[in-house]
């Protein structure tokens, strides 16, 4: 290992790989850093490569457009014509067609290890990543420990932030209005997955489908999330739940309950009536995992001076969905770019990084704030609001729309107000109604994502001050 290079990548998840690649190839010198041992390249944490691994052939697409590289059998272990969306009662159903894959993680990522290494970057495992070099308000290297133990400095231009959640990196960067150092608790999910081998005991749909990817809507069975059951190959299922804290403790508090993370994801598995004859399947130890993410817009600015981030350690993934593969995939590619640029540019201040944020905001994170309005409207809703809304406040099409992050014009809004009964009922089509106006508004602030960090403190307020809005007229609520 050098003591010095253009760009130090750490972590090599699925982000950090494709940042390194990409940066690699545009001419910098690139160190990728990754405290795993080399056959575990992209595990999560010592629970393994905790993931539903569901990810839209879309953002694969345009891994293959930017980078020419190609997928198919064994990291695309299994297709799915689209993902299903359950009500509580499962009367309702919302499909979200759309190509997709349950990715076999280990060789995935081992495949994008392999691109960023056939690219030119220099890849180092076994290495812990404690913190951030600083110098005169800027990020100018790492310091962790080596595969030894020992206490290793390495200095770079510009540090990528690939290391996920629990990143030691943005956590430690100086007070600053760029990134956010802290994600409030109640913007993580809790999750817990499980992959078995099963025989299915009778065709039902609404629990176990070959072709699709299921989720269930559920403040019971998942407080302030969802339950799902992904088809993998050869009968085998990836299945698994994601509560809100804040969540949780309301619905254990009203119904007298001490329930955990680890009890409700095994009752999940229980009451599955289609799923009979469990294994775990335990291949590279990932059977069994739990894990956080992140369900909040990506961090205002995800460049600092000398620092950028990509994937979960930007708080990336889907407010709604917590699909965070794709915007994983995007961010890396992006970053990589981005800092291959300013490396020949040779400015590498928050200002000659600031391309990222534009480029990143166009192809994905211009929605998410958006999404994160939705999504905590959501969480205020108990199961019967949720069953009569997916029955009556929406067609199947606006619902999709939403899901999106797409202003949908609730074309059918004011027929609606004359059916709906109930005072709650109204109250919460009229809670939705001002969650796509506010969707719009935030869509409307960030077309208007500052060119340069000059204006961004301003631009940022506006954000900040529309969230805290929306974040104290909805409550969670589960029960
Ligand atoms: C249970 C669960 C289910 C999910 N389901 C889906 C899904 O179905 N579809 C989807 O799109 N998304 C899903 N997500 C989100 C998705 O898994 C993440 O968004 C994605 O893994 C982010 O990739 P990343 O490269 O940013 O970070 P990570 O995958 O977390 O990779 C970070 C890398 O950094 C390394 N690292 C961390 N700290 C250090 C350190 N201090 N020093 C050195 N190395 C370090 C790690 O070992 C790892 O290799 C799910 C998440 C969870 C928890």
């Amino acid at each position: 290992m050098k003591e010095r290079y253009d760009v130090i990548v750490a972590g090599a998840g699925l982000a950090g790989s494709l940042a390194a690649g990409m940066a690699a190839k545009g001419g910098a010198s690139v160190l990728l850093l990754d405290r795993n041992k080399e056959e575990e390249v992209g595990k999560k944490t010592n629970w393994g490569w905790v993931c539903g691994d569901a990810v839209a052939n879309d953002h694969l697409k345009f891994v293959t457009q930017k980078l020419g590289i190609k997928f198919d059998k064994p990291e695309l272990d299994h297709r799915v014509d689209g993902v299903v969306a359950f009500s509580p009662d499962m009367k309702s159903k919302f499909p979200f067609d759309g190509e997709g894959y349950i990715l076999d993680r280990p060789i995935f990522e081992a495949k994008l290890l392999k691109y960023a290494r056939d690219c030119g970057a220099e890849y180092h495992s076994l290495f812990e990543v404690e913190g951030p070099i600083i110098e005169n308000n800027c990020v100018v290297g790492i310091f962790g420990k080596d595969h030894e133990k020992k206490h290793a400095e390495i200095r770079a231009k510009i540090v990528i932030d690939a290391l996920g959640i629990a990143t030691s990196l943005r956590r430690k960067l100086p007070e600053n209005h760029y990134v956010d150092r802290e994600v409030d608790i109640s913007d993580v999910e809790s999750t817990g997955r499980y992959i078995y081998e099963a025989d299915a005991d009778h065709e039902d749909l609404t629990w176990y489908d070959e072709k699709n990817a299921l989720i269930h809507l559920n403040q019971n069975i998942a407080p302030g999330g969802y339950g799902w059951v992904f088809p993998k190959s050869n009968g085998k299922v990836n299945i698994g739940i994601g509560v809100q804290k804040a969540s949780l403790d309301i619905r254990n508090q009203k119904l007298g309950r001490k329930d955990t993370l680890h009890t409700l994801m095994d009752d999940y598995v229980k009451m599955n009536p289609v799923l009979r004859n469990l294994r775990l399947y335990n291949a590279h130890n990932n059977g069994k995992g739990y894990w956080q993410v992140a369900v909040r817009r990506q961090m205002d600015s995800l460049v600092f001076n000398g620092y950028m981030g990509a994937g979960d350690s930007m708080a990336m993934p889907n407010p709604i969905s917590a699909g965070g593969i794709g915007p994983a995939l995007v961010a890396g590619i992006l970053a990589g770019e981005e800092a291959a640029k300013a490396v020949q540019n040779g400015d590498f201040s928050a200002k000659g990084l600031w391309g990222y944020n534009l480029a990143f905001n166009e192809i994905y994170g211009k929605k998410t704030a958006g999404l994160e309005v939705f999504r905590v409207y959501l969480q205020s809703l108990n199961n019967d609001l949720i069953n009569y809304g997916m029955k009556n406040f929406l067609t199947s099409k606006e619902a999709i729309d939403l899901g999106y992050g797409r202003v949908t014009e609730l074309s059918l809004a004011s027929k609606f107000k004359m059916i709906l009964k109930g005072a709650t009922n109204i109250n919460a089509f009229s809670n939705l109604v001002y969650v796509v106006r506010t969707m719009d508004d935030l869509g409307k602030i960030y077309s208007a994502f500052p060119r340069t960090p000059d204006g961004f403190v301003e631009w940022r307020k506006r954000v900040k001050d529309r969230m805290g809005e929306a974040k104290a007229r909805f409550k969670p609520s589960p029960v």
